[in-house]
């Protein structure tokens, strides 16, 4: 999608801090991070959220969080712990409407969220 920052990203047309890819996800550093470690683990094909995810999806989504643990590793706060999270929809504050799973680390989370 032409409009979508993130299908921009997986093109190169925008820049980003890249730390892993494969043929069908990216992870590249938050522009804005929240911990000392944020990470975004998206999907290089255009999918808006979980909730616009098909059956046929299932494995792109284990896919997806296996990713997760590999670049949490990657960061060495796999010892220490980590949070994945996504957000969907206006009252999570989703704001980018490309699927990604944020995975944040590097310093105590606290929980609920706001
Ligand atoms: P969400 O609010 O869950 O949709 O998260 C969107 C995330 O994308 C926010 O944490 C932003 O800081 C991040 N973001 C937006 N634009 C960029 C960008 N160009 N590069 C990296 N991260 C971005
Ligand atoms: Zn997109």
């Amino acid at each position: 999608m032409s409009n979508c920052i993130f299908c921009r990203i997986v093109e190169g047309r925008i820049p980003a801090k890249i730390l892993h890819q494969d043929d069908k996800t990216l992870v590249f550093e938050d522009i804005n991070p929240q911990a000392p470690v944020h990470l975004l683990v998206i999907p290089k094909r255009h999918v808006a959220s979980v909730h616009d995810c098909q059956q046929a999806d299932e494995l792109l989504m284990g896919h997806l969080l296996l990713t997760c643990a590999k670049v949490a590793a990657m960061k060495d706060v796999a010892a220490s712990g980590y949070r994945v999270v996504t957000n969907v929809g206006a009252d999570s504050g989703q704001t980018v409407f490309h699927l990604h799973l944020h995975v944040l680390g590097g310093r105590h989370l606290a929980w609920p969220p706001g």
